[in-house]
């Protein structure tokens, strides 16, 4: 009987178990997490902060269905240390695990710049539900809450705090929001739409300092001003969880490096999600970490499954606003694009010999999925003329 490991219980590790035990009816199979709860929705933790869902609602698969798959899942334990020629893993109180095969798929961290005062008690970064946590029970005493970072998650977690009554300044250092997904038309927008709801922005802007020592009391930004604040959340881009790589001996340059198999330089040891980079690239979004999770396990129980990436596309979970953009943005305007707007909408079509390679929808993200779906397919504009041509 083979024994399958799996280290994280994200999409990644929950979706390749999931399809071990397809392919694989009596193999013993073990999923162990340092976190608290079974497989949740990452995604909506800002929905938890929010308060409009409740903790039990964020769970995705509940014990049943553990249970139901003879999965063994082991919460509150950190893998610590492993030796892949004895092909065993270490937990941090010493338990040592034996495994045939193995998947990391540890995820990633909040990345935190290196700022004065932001290891300070008030300065947060939202991943999982202990900082979900934190955040919500902080949010309480603070009526104005500092964002550092104007990216999706610092946006979408700026809102959730709004919405819970919050006064929200968001600092960031490019000169405007979203910078990886809107060009500067798309961002002046979304900002002037984001101000009407309620929020200040500092762009261009880089902070010097988080003030206040043990308690904090403001940030300073460069240039001189202080927004007081006594809460601080910081949202800075992630970094994949790399600590298993070294006594794994995993080859690895920013994430995990994998194969089309998703399988790493280690013999019997697989990656994927956000942990992994494939071709270059760690993708750390939801339907890549899926679709390597599918492979993985496909592969780790004896199947031949092959990746080829995924479209990398985002959208906005802010209500009130429909924004959803996908691949090469062409911010500098250096590309073939078609732009179609009016009042409410600014739609951009991006272009490279005829085919598609990137879109923004702001205002109306009707026919999103088929434009990321032409993409992947490398299909022709054309294919698109009814969703973007000027009515
Ligand atoms: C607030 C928020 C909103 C997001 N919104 C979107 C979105 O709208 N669209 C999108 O595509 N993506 C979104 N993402 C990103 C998405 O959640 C991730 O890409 C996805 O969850 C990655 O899944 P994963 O299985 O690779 O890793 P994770 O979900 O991070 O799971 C890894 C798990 O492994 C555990 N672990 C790590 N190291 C160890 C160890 N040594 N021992 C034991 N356990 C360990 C971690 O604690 C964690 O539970 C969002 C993320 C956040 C935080």
């Amino acid at each position: 009987m083979k024994q399958y490991v799996i280290i994280g219980n994200g999409v990644a590790g929950t979706t390749a178990a999931e399809n071990i035990r397809k392919s694989d009816e009596t193999g013993k199979i073990v999923i162990i997490t340092d976190e608290d709860l079974p497989f949740y929705y990452r995604v909506r933790l800002n929905e938890y902060v929010s308060g409009d869902l409740a903790e039990q609602d964020l769970v995705a698969k509940k014990e049943g269905w553990y249970r139901e798959r003879a999965i063994d899942l082991k919460l509150r334990t950190r893998v610590t240390d492993a030796r892949p020629a004895e092909k065993v893993i270490i937990t941090e109180e010493n338990e040592k695990l034996l495994f045939d095969v193995l998947l990391v798929a540890t995820g990633s961290h909040s990345f935190i710049p290196p700022i004065k005062g932001a290891d300070a008690a008030g300065v947060f970064a939202l991943r999982n539900i202990r900082d979900a946590r934190a955040i919500s029970s902080a949010a309480g005493g603070n009526d104005h809450v500092v964002l550092i970072g104007g990216g999706l998650l610092g946006l979408e977690a700026g809102n959730a705090l709004r919405k819970l009554g919050k006064q929200i300044t968001v600092v960031e250092f490019f000169p405007r929001l979203l910078p990886r997904q809107l060009d500067v038309e798309g961002a002046r927008r979304l900002q002037t739409m984001m101000e009407a709801m309620g929020f200040s922005f500092r762009l261009g802007a880089k902070t010097q300092e988080i003030e206040g020592g043990n308690r904090t009391k403001g940030v300073v930004l460069e240039g001189g001003e202080t927004i007081p604040t006594g809460m601080v959340v910081i949202s800075a881009g992630v970094r994949p969880n790399m600590e298993l790589a070294a006594s794994l001996e995993l080859e690895c340059d920013k994430g995990v490096k994998v194969d089309e198999r998703l399988a790493t330089n280690q013999p019997d040891i697989y990656a994927a999600g956000d942990v992994a980079e494939f071709r270059g690239m760690p993708y750390g979004i939801w339907p890549a970490a899926l679709e390597q999770g599918k492979i993985a396990g496909t592969n780790m129980a004896g199947g031949d499954m092959r990746y080829e990436g995924t479209t990398m596309a985002n959208s906005l979970k802010v209500v009130g606003i429909d924004l959803a953009s996908a691949g090469n943005i062409d911010a500098e305007g250096k590309l073939e694009s078609t732009v179609v707007q009016d009042e409410k909408t600014y739609k951009k079509l991006v272009m490279e010999e005829g085919k598609i390679i990137g879109c923004i929808m702001l205002g109306n993200t009707k026919g999103f999925n088929r434009v990321t779906k032409a993409m992947a397919e490398e299909q022709d504009a054309s294919a698109l003329s009814d969703l973007f041509s000027a009515k």
